[in-house]
């Protein structure tokens, strides 16, 4: 099949014309197509023995036979398999997300409860080192897919966590504004240079690659949660200032918003 990507502009004096360019882009569809079967099946084989690998070595560090100067190696080396462990996994999640434009379920999902768990979490990584304050339109839900929203939620929640220093305030919004129901989560950390903001939702792409795996970040959470805003025909927005903190946005449509009386009334398809 022949693949084309349409553009279409007003041209002409009063601009009453239109210009369509066509490209053909099957070539360029079908390299995207063996890229993302090959990430997946390399994640996908690299799975099974990473278990053994973390298994055996969980094994050992138990084994009364260790030698004790032994102990501190193999905790290290388990520690790493468990890091590759969740850049595969996230690997394999993004696969999956590049695999069909939309989610295969869609439901009524209540954000207020999602975020009301996910703040749970977060309060535990932080272990009190940042204060947080919750802003819910507890009447607000959302039509999409619980997983994949509650995924690109906890990333963005848990990076202004990870990414900022003690005693950050963490503010997280969840309203309609005028372009539609919004997921803010706004931070006072130290900013982000605008050189990086454009790249931020690429694959490994860390602003201090020492610092990210430090926090045991796998580099890939933003592009998770850019694909799943896409399959939610929203957008992730970000805007950050140096010295004065970053904003990650969700904006959806206004015909995902649900009301929360009305959701009690329908049933699920
Ligand atoms: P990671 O696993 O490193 O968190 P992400 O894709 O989630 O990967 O984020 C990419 C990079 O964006 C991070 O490594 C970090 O440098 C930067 N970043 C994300 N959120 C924030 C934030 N709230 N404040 C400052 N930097 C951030």
């Amino acid at each position: 099949a022949l693949m084309l990507s349409l553009r279409i502009t007003p041209f002409g004096e009063r601009k009453r014309q239109r210009l369509v360019v066509a490209r053909d882009i099957t070539k360029i569809y079908h390299l995207n197509m063996i890229r993302r079967d090959f990430v997946a099946n390399a994640s996908h084989e690299l799975r099974t023995p990473l278990t053994v690998i973390a298994g055996f070595l969980e094994s050992l560090i138990d084994a009364s036979a260790t030698p004790p100067n032994h102990r501190r190696p193999l905790t290290l080396m388990h520690n790493q398999a468990e890091r590759m462990r969740l850049i595969i996994e996230d690997l394999l999640t993004l696969s999956r997300l590049e695999m069909y434009e939309h989610p295969e379920v869609q439901e009524s999902v209540d954000v207020p409860d999602e975020l009301h768990l996910i703040l749970q979490e977060a309060h535990a990584l932080s272990k009190g080192r940042h204060a947080f304050s919750i802003d819910i339109d507890e009447d607000l839900l959302l039509l999409g897919s619980q997983p994949e929203l509650r995924s690109a939620f906890s990333n963005l929640i848990f990076n202004a966590v990870k990414h900022t220093p003690d005693g950050t305030e963490i503010r997280i919004r969840w309203s309609t504004w005028s372009d539609g129901p919004e997921l803010r989560v706004e931070d006072n950390g130290p900013g982000i240079e605008p050189e990086h903001l454009p790249r931020l939702t690429e694959r490994f792409y860390r602003i201090d690659k020492a610092r990210s795996r430090e926090s045991g970040g796998t580099g890939l959470g933003l592009a998770i949660a850019k694909h799943i805003m896409n399959r939610h025909d929203a957008r992730l927005l970000i805007a950050s200032e140096i010295d004065r903190g970053s904003t990650f946005s969700c904006v959806f449509p206004h015909a995902r918003a649900i009301p929360r009386d009305e959701a009690e009334h329908t049933t699920a398809p």
